[in-house]
């Protein structure tokens, strides 16, 4: 048997031990990616030894911190459902594991900007669910994400995190990724953060395409305008004449929103800053719709006047 061919029977036979854990209470284990391997290599798991379950879905949560102690772990699913009439060109979860892993092998040591490779502490390579139907795309790691090696963890990942909740949904639901995977360089400042350039983007793009190809998510939301700018490879997109208007990026609907950094830039100001979070909230309304996950009167009055 195969490496990957082990590793998928794992993953499988893990799945009805991961449903009784779930009946116990337990959402999630970490496991350690050495440890899969070894046991892979060794062929001490039988194709025959345990069912594979129909209903099980096995969402797949990657946290890339380096390449050493990157770490996987392996959850039961409580996305908005994808069935394959869906999403008919979804490889298998086992396989977008298989791929995501060996994308981010080739992503964590990348050089390809000298300058980024040299100021940064860490890539940040994307964080969720590769099961997810939702993908958020973001610009660049600011500092916190350099230092933990997780996209969207300073304040604007936890108004992300907010609206992601208002949505009924979890972080670890959605995949979250940046056009760039390294902290753009602020040489002589040890605080603040630069928009990353054209050059940059064009360079790292074609990972985030690779992301995207690989969950097949069925909505993206892109948020702010580097985000749009990098994604569609044109400096001249204006996320004030984009946003709450769908648009499509390699077939996926994509909606482009305000970054949530804008948001908290609004706050000085409060009367502002509830109108342009109303908008933001619209366009999570429209992504709702759009994936089809139910819409409460409570959702729907949010920001009412
Ligand atoms: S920003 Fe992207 S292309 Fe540039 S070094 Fe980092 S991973 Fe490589």
């Amino acid at each position: 048997m195969g490496m990957a061919e082990a590793l998928q029977v794992l993953l499988r036979a893990t799945a009805d031990w991961l449903q009784l854990e779930q009946r116990r209470g337990i959402h999630s284990i970490v496991v350690n990616e050495e440890l899969l391997r070894s046991v892979a290599h060794s062929g001490g798991i039988h194709p025959q030894a345990q069912p594979v379950r129909h209903s099980f879905k096995e969402p797949v949560t990657m946290d890339s911190k380096s390449p050493k102690s990157r770490k996987i772990t392996i959850g039961l699913e409580t996305s908005p459902e994808v069935s394959p009439a869906q999403n008919p060109i979804r490889r298998p979860a086992s396989a977008r594991l298989d791929d995501m892993e060996m994308l981010s092998r080739e992503v964590l040591p990348c050089q390809l900007c000298p300058h980024l490779a040299q100021s940064r502490k860490q890539v940040v390579f994307g964080h969720g669910n590769l099961n997810a139907a939702l993908m958020f795309i973001g610009e660049a790691p600011g500092m916190e994400e350099d230092e933990q090696g997780l996209p969207f963890v300073g304040k604007a990942g936890q108004l992300l995190n907010r609206m992601i909740k208002a949505m009924g949904l979890d972080r670890e639901d959605v995949y979250i990724a940046n056009v760039l995977k390294c902290r753009p360089d602020t040489p002589g400042q040890a605080y603040g953060n630069r928009k990353p350039t054209p050059e940059e983007m064009e360079r790292c793009n074609p990972y985030l395409l690779r992301q995207v190809e690989i969950i097949q998510p069925r909505v993206i939301v892109a948020l702010g305008a580097t985000a749009l700018q990098g994604l569609f490879g044109n400096p001249n997109e204006s996320i004030t004449r984009s946003r709450g208007k769908w648009r499509s990026f390699r077939d996926i609907p994509l909606m482009p929103t305000y970054h949530p950094s804008y948001l908290l830039h609004k706050e000085s100001v409060p009367d502002q800053a509830m109108i342009e979070k109303r908008k933001v909230w619209e366009d999570m309304l429209s992504v709702m719709e759009k994936l089809d996950i139910p819409i409460s009167a409570k959702q729907r009055g949010y920001f009412s006047q």
